[in-house]
């Protein structure tokens, strides 16, 4: 992803780079590059021009091949040698990923080969993630394909790469490039997107316009727009001048400030509680623990018709099952102040100083402490929020950060 430090020579580089795969490609299918996004002409055609709830996010591209114990299994591994000195930096973060997924959803990525794990591919196991930070379809940067393609005959199996290259060794970018690959787009392409934010169409650079596009086709399973949705780029995301791309209307939650986006707590919060309810809206289990005679903790419908209606938000389920009677885990104890904590100690770990952070993104996220996770729900751009926008304007100006 890296929307603010990406430049329009990555992205041009990014698109070539696709365009020239797949002209030596022998595949029918052809693809588009949005951003850090790659999907097929024909679904960019579903999704982005047709009307509304025309589609579902993610199609017939779902990862639910294989279920068990209550959980969604996902094969996922590390491309360790492309890593070189990070690829235990990069094990390590694709841990927390993990855990990030399995505690608010019902998938459970497991790591092919480790400990008693399946080798990828193996069992019931037709097709697999492979995080790389030079994977071989066509992908370069932090990018990711929409939806489940597989390998590049594009048939939905075999190793589906992501890429992970210079910049990328974040948590929050490796939970976004992964939910692109489950088959989500961005929170600004969402079809009521224009309700809640305006797009400066003049402040993006011209290769990067069609990323800010609104999805049409796409489904928000009744959720509002999430500025603090791992899907949501900065507010300031492909500025050709600095100034901001993406501004919140009035009345709605503040978009995050490059600032606030960059910052430690915002890096490793995990997704927020309206990411995984729209997750457990598609990767639901609610048939198949009734089928088993249990009910799913998320969800205590027959079957979930994507309407959002039969989905709870805000819950956790750790380990085991996401079927009631399996002993799993059903945790809606779980604060504010636990889940600040755990993303304290996330913070500390050291990680590759890629890109310098500054003190200013650091200053003015202390003064900000606004999260929707914390929010669980609450619309805190009333009040409060404004007063914390005026502050950290007020710091901007003392900065001497004119692009707000
Ligand atoms: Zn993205």
């Amino acid at each position: 992803m890296r929307p603010v430090k990406n430049t329009d020579a990555d992205i041009k580089k990014l698109v070539a780079s696709v365009k020239d795969f797949q002209n030596n490609d022998n595949s029918t299918l052809k693809f588009i590059t949005l951003g850090d996004m790659v999907m097929s002409i024909d679904e960019f055609r579903v999704r982005f021009k047709n009307a509304p709830e025309s589609k579902a996010y993610t199609g017939d591209k779902k990862w639910d091949e294989v279920i068990e114990d209550g959980r969604i299994k996902i094969q996922i591994n590390v491309d360790e040698p492309s890593f070189g000195q990070f690829q235990d930096y990069t094990n390590e973060l694709l841990d927390k990923v993990m855990k990030d997924y399995k505690e608010k959803t019902a998938i459970d990525f497991v790591k092919c080969g480790s400990g008693r794990q399946p080798s990828c591919g193996s069992g019931s196991h037709k097709t697999w993630m492979v995080l790389s930070a030079k994977p071989s379809n066509g992908l370069t940067g932090c990018s990711s394909y929409v939806g489940r393609w597989g390998d590049t005959t594009w048939r939905g199996t075999g190793a589906q790469g992501i890429s992970l290259g210079k910049g990328c060794l974040y948590m929050h970018t490796m939970i976004h490039e992964i939910m692109h690959a489950l088959g989500w787009t961005h929170e600004q392409n969402r079809p009521d997107r224009d309700d809640f934010v305006t797009i400066i169409w003049d402040n993006i650079s011209p290769q990067m316009k069609s990323n800010f596009n609104a999805e049409k086709g796409g489904k928000v399973f009744g959720t509002k727009y999430d500025p603090m949705s791992v899907m949501q780029y900065s507010s300031s995301a492909f500025s050709t001048n600095g100034r901001a791309t993406i501004v919140a209307k009035r009345g709605t939650v503040a978009i995050p400030t490059d600032a606030v986006y960059w910052s430690d707590k915002h890096i490793n919060k995990g997704m927020t509680d309206d990411d995984a309810f729209e997750i457990n809206n598609v990767y639901t289990l609610a048939e198949w623990c009734k089928d088993n005679g249990e009910e799913w903790v998320y969800g205590n419908k027959e079957a979930c018709d994507g309407s959002g209606n039969c989905i709870k938000k805000g819950g956790r389920v750790e380990n085991g099952s996401t079927c009631k009677s399996k002993g799993n885990r059903w945790r809606e104890d779980l604060t504010t102040e636990s889940v600040r904590e755990a993303t304290r100690t996330a913070g500390r770990t050291e990680r590759p100083s890629t890109e310098a952070r500054t003190t200013e993104a650091r200053t003015t996220e202390e003064t900000r402490t606004r999260s929707k996770d914390e929010d669980k729900g609450k619309d805190y751009a009333k009040g409060a929020g404004k007063i914390i926008q005026f502050i950290i304007k007020i710091i901007e100006i003392f900065l001497g950060d004119g692009s707000k």
